[in-house]
């Protein structure tokens, strides 16, 4: 078979050559940083959560500052050319450049003191060019920033009053230039002027608002990442507080410790009172749980030992005698009924804690009133049974466990009425309620012990109780039947002269187009 299996299998696998062997499942570089950066702490990533969005806005500024700055010193560069450039034209006009012609009596530009003077002492020299691009003169200052004209200037006439804007490199400086035609007021092309700038100045200024921005920067970051680390670990010191002292309460297994709660009322307040209302919590359940497997405990041993004692009896020969054997039977009988109830029981409330949903039928009530009537009749002995009003009520709901309760109720109202007495079932409306009532002329219940028949155990007279075979649960199986149906019971007594019980179950929602008409 084996053979077979594998012979069979084997190709199939060598026969798919397109799928490679899985690879090793790879991690993304990101996934690594991931990863890497669950396993540091919280402090230190807040720290450094602070610190790089402290960064980011560092930048932002920075490249910001650093673009405003260089936007505005290049606008200066290029002010200066054109005033430059426009105070030359003044002067040009003003000497009246058509006049001046040289012997052989060609037309020659000459710069005269007013011109010289205008350029002495500042970063910016003017060079005029004859039609040919040849140098006519310059102003002595920037000798070493003199550049010749750009031959695209030849092409510029005399209505290109814009002239043409470049930047070269001088011997590792750049040098910005403005190149505008001269043009005489007849409208005769002369010549061109070049005004140039070396740029060393704004390049200096940049670099050192970098420097400024880069140093400052790094001590702002420094000094943000000390303060956030400080901050954190300050803001963090709560918080490591409760931790302590949760551990201590795990260590201790003292579930009635609590946490120091925190002066202010923050979000920490909030968090502490949460963990100390949980703690509270935890422990009702704790302890509610162990009185309960007490409880369980003690109410299983009473039928268990009154079994134990009657197999006794039987061990000792009561099998001899019929009418001890009958007894001893009979005995046995009503305890494993009991154990049987009582196991039924808390598996329902268990049911209850466990939140398992009920069943959503229609439940016919006047029907099931009924049938609960025809089942309690063989209990009720001398006891006389009725029922009393009888609407017909239809509501939503899981019709087994709402016949248990109604049981329950008709069981202990039999149980805890003398012969003779009357037990009355109704079933009625009451505002948006169906009310299922069981009303008896029993012994009554006194104020103090109503306020605990609903809990689980709880039995107000324990020997008369075990007697009839009640455990003390089914009073919480009613509650909890009740209130899983979004309803709710009541009980009026009077001790000596009776009790009534009634579960109210919501009726329906009247449907859309009836609430309409
Ligand atoms: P049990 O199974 O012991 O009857 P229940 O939860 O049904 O437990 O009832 C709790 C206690 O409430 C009973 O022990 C009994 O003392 C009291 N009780 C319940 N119903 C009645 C009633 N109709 N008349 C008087 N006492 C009642």
């Amino acid at each position: 078979m084996t053979d077979i299996n594998d012979k069979l299998v084997q190709p199939s696998l060598a026969s798919a050559p397109d799928q490679p062997p899985a690879a090793p499942l790879r991690r993304l570089p990101w996934q690594h940083l991931r990863q890497s950066l669950i396993a540091v702490p919280f402090r230190v990533r807040l720290t450094l959560l602070y610190t790089s969005l402290f960064s980011v806005a560092l930048l932002v500024i920075g490249v910001g500052v650093h673009f405003a700055v260089a936007q505005a010193l290049y606008a200066g560069v290029q002010s200066d050319l054109t005033s430059a450039t426009q105070q030359v034209r003044a002067i040009l006009n003003a000497v009246g450049l058509q006049s001046i012609r040289t012997p052989s009596g060609q037309l020659q530009l000459y710069l005269d003191r007013d011109f010289i003077q205008l350029f002495t002492n500042r970063n910016i020299g003017a060079q005029f060019f004859r039609l040919d691009g040849t140098l006519v003169s310059n102003t002595p200052n920037l000798e070493p920033y003199m550049l010749p004209l750009p031959p695209e200037a030849l092409q510029l006439t005399s209505t290109n009053t814009n002239g043409i804007t470049l930047v070269r490199d001088v011997n590792g400086v750049p040098v910005k230039s403005l190149i505008t035609p001269v043009v005489l007021r007849d409208g005769q092309l002369l010549g061109f002027l070049q005004v140039s700038r070396p740029l060393d100045d704004v390049a200096d200024t940049l670099t050192l608002l970098q420097q400024i921005l880069l140093g400052g920067g790094m001590i702002a970051l420094i000094v943000t990442g000390l303060g956030a680390m400080y901050l954190s670990k300050r803001a963090l010191r709560p918080i490591e507080q409760i931790t302590s002292t949760a551990q201590s309460i795990v260590r201790a297994e003292d579930l009635g410790r609590r946490i120091p709660e925190p002066a202010q009322r923050d979000e920490l307040h909030q968090l502490t009172v949460t963990i100390n209302e949980l703690l509270s919590r935890l422990e009702q359940l704790f302890s509610t749980q162990q009185r309960f497997v007490a409880d369980v405990s003690h109410e299983l041993r009473t039928p268990l030992t009154a079994m134990q004692g009657n197999l006794e009896v039987l061990d000792r020969g009561a099998g001899a005698d019929p009418a001890l054997l009958k007894e001893v039977i009979d005995d046995m009988r009503r305890e494993t009924a009991r154990l049987i109830r009582m196991v039924n029981d808390l598996l329902l409330l268990v049911q209850s804690e466990t939140h398992v949903a009920l069943r959503h039928e229609p439940v016919e009530l006047d029907t099931l009133l009924l049938e609960v009537f025809r089942e309690l009749r063989p209990l009720a002995g001398q006891v006389r049974l009725r029922i009393g009003a009888e609407d017909q009520i239809l509501v939503y709901g899981d019709r087994d466990r709402i016949k248990q309760a109604l049981l329950n109720l008709g069981v202990n109202a039999l149980q805890y009425t003398p012969p003779g007495g009357l037990v009355v079932l109704g079933l009625e409306r009451y505002e948006q309620f169906a009310c299922l009532s069981v009303a008896d002329t029993g012994v009554g219940i006194s104020e103090a012990e109503r306020a605990h028949i609903f809990d689980r155990f709880y039995r107000v007279d324990r020997s008369r109780s075990r007697h009839s075979g009640g455990a003390g649960l089914g009073l919480s199986i009613v509650k909890w039947v009740a209130e899983a149906h979004s309803g709710y019971v009541t009980v009026a007594s009077e001790v000596g002269r009776g009790s009534t019980f009634a579960i109210y179950l919501p009726l329906p929602e009247p449907a859309v187009s009836a609430g309409a008409e």
